[in-house]
This record gives C-alpha cells, sequence and structure tokens, in this order.
C-alpha cells in the first residue's frame, strides 16, 4: 500500500503533509488542548480532520486555516464539520490573529499539527500576536520544540529559544513517535504548549531591537560578545550593564538580551532604522 495515502488522499511534500492516525495520540492533544464552548479555538492545517473532528464536540464554532485548496474544500463538504467551521483557504504565515481576536471579541487559542517546513517561521509569524493569543498547541519536529524550551548554555538554545521564552512560557506536553502519522515523519515530534505572558517578564521598548541582537549574536555564536557584539555595546556598556563580555551568545540569558535591547533603543536609536 502506498504510505503517502491516507483517508483516500495522496499527502503532499509541498505542504508539509503527514497526517495523525493514531487515536491514543489524538486523544491525548485533545485533552491536552482541553476546549471550552465559549472559547474561540482557531486551527492551522486541519488537513483531513484528525483534531478537528474530535475537538468540534466540545465547541459550537471553530476557525481553520488551510493552505491546500482540496482539503479546503473537503472541509466545507465534510458531513458534521462544515456547519460548525470557518474556513479561511490561505497561508497561516500571513493570517492577520489580531483582526480574528477583534472580531471575537476575545483572545484565541491557536493549535495545529504544523507542516514541519515553515513551523519555525510560523511561530516567529505568532509572536508577532501573542497580545491577541491565550495560548497554543503546537505538534513540532522535537528539534524545534527542544529549541522552544532550551536554556542558556545548551546547544538546542539559540534565536527561537529567547523568542518564544521573551513572549511566552514554553510547556512540553507529549512525546509522539513518528508511526503515529501517514505518512511517518524523519523524525520524532513532540506537542508543546505556549502561553504568551499577559505580563511580560522583561519587557523590551521595542522588540525589532531585541530580534536584531539575537540574530547578529547568534549568527556568530562561538564568538565571545566583545566580538560579535562589538560594533553595538562597548566594553564599559558591557560592564555597566553587569553582563560578562566574554559570555558567548548561547549563554546569554532572555533577561539579558533585554538589557541589551533596552539599553541600544534608549542610546542607540536609529541603529536599525
Ligand atoms: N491536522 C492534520 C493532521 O493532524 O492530520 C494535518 C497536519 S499536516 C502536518 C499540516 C497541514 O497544514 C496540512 O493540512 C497542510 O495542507 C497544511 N498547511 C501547509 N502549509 C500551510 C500554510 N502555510 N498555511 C496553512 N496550512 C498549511
Amino acid at each position: 500500500m502506498n504510505n503517502r495515502v491516507h483517508q483516500g488522499y495522496y499527502a503532499r511534500k509541498r505542504f508539509g503533509q503527514n497526517f495523525l492516525k493514531d487515536n491514543n495520540v489524538i486523544e491525548n492533544i485533545v485533552t491536552a488542548i482541553h476546549a471550552q464552548c465559549s472559547e474561540e479555538l482557531v486551527e492551522i492545517g486541519p488537513g483531513l480532520g484528525a483534531l478537528t473532528e474530535p475537538i468540534s464536540q466540545y465547541l459550537d464554532t471553530l476557525t481553520v486555516i488551510e493552505l491546500d485548496r482540496d482539503l479546503a474544500t473537503r472541509l466545507q463538504k465534510h458531513p458534521f464539520l462544515s456547519a460548525k467551521l470557518t474556513i479561511y483557504q490561505q497561508d497561516a504565515m500571513t493570517f492577520d490573529f489580531s483582526l480574528l481576536a477583534q472580531q471575537k471579541g476575545q483572545r484565541l487559542r491557536v493549535f495545529g499539527n504544523l507542516p514541519y517546513n515553515i513551523a519555525t517561521p510560523l511561530m516567529f509569524h505568532l509572536f508577532s500576536y501573542t497580545s491577541s493569543v491565550k495560548d497554543m498547541h503546537f505538534m513540532l519536529q522535537k528539534e524545534v520544540a527542544n529549541r522552544l524550551i532550551a536554556k542558556p548554555g545548551s546547544k538546542a538554545y539559540g534565536r527561537l529559544s529567547v523568542m518564544a521564552q521573551y513572549y511566552c512560557r514554553v510547556i512540553p506536553v507529549l512525546e509522539v513517535p513518528s508511526y503515529a502519522f501517514t505518512p511517518p515523519p524523519k523524525v520524532e515530534s513532540v506537542v508543546v504548549r505556549l502561553v504568551p505572558f499577559v505580563e511580560l517578564p522583561y519587557p523590551v521598548i521595542d522588540t525589532y531591537i531585541l530580534s536584531n541582537i539575537t540574530i547578529e549574536a547568534f549568527s556568530k555564536r562561538r564568538k565571545t560578545l566583545r566580538n560579535s557584539l562589538g560594533h553595538l555595546f562597548s566594553l564599559d556598556t558591557l560592564d555597566v550593564l553587569g553582563i560578562d563580555a566574554r559570555l558567548r551568545a548561547e549563554n546569554v540569558t532572555v533577561a539579558q538580551y533585554c538589557q541589551l535591547a533596552n539599553w541600544l533603543k534608549m542610546h542607540q536609536n536609529k541603529y536599525w532604522e
């Protein structure tokens, strides 16, 4: 049997389609999300409805964003889902989550078994909407999940860790073996819960600057701060901020990146404009 075919549908690689088929895993994810009827849930990439169907039992309405036109059409004709669904046949990377939250009058609960080819940029897209999002549950490849939860000093700690942990509390929920999908991905997967902070622990004045500092620092991750960020911060400045110039990007905490971003905003406003 062709291992790319599921429920009569041929999984398309270009859309990152790995359909969930393991009922225990599906049930565990739905339980972890714990949807309530009064909430506004948004699924990214509903596909053939593996999560959409069971979660819809708890809801009167549900918004889904599906890029694949054939799958969106299939959902429109779904015997019991279609009446509950608002389907956006579009790229989730261009979706305006704050507009939807505004229309719904409440923060959104976003979830999905994400297409692994766009999971990281999609999360960066979502970080710009965290004030409109109550929480997120995503199936991700294990390596990306490890980066989300990584702490300073570990190999996985990078730009994604800093930005995710700036905006959200990140909690691993469930490990998922590759045989739970059709076709099975080449990597193991993990479901992660991200809960945006209502009050940020280390607020920065300008997240654009924070983002750019992490890009510069981690593009030279083996270098010390004195070398990687020396053009932005003098040794005296790092000293005043209490940050050791001999640290490497991977040893700098989220709080310290935020300190650096705020100092730069106050002292060199024009740097990235
Ligand atoms: N939720 C289904 C499941 O668990 O079986 C499908 C998950 S599959 C890994 C990813 C889904 O995201 C597919 O349905 C795919 O067509 C859809 N998709 C891919 N790229 C997308 C994008 N940029 N925006 C929205 N949906 C996308």
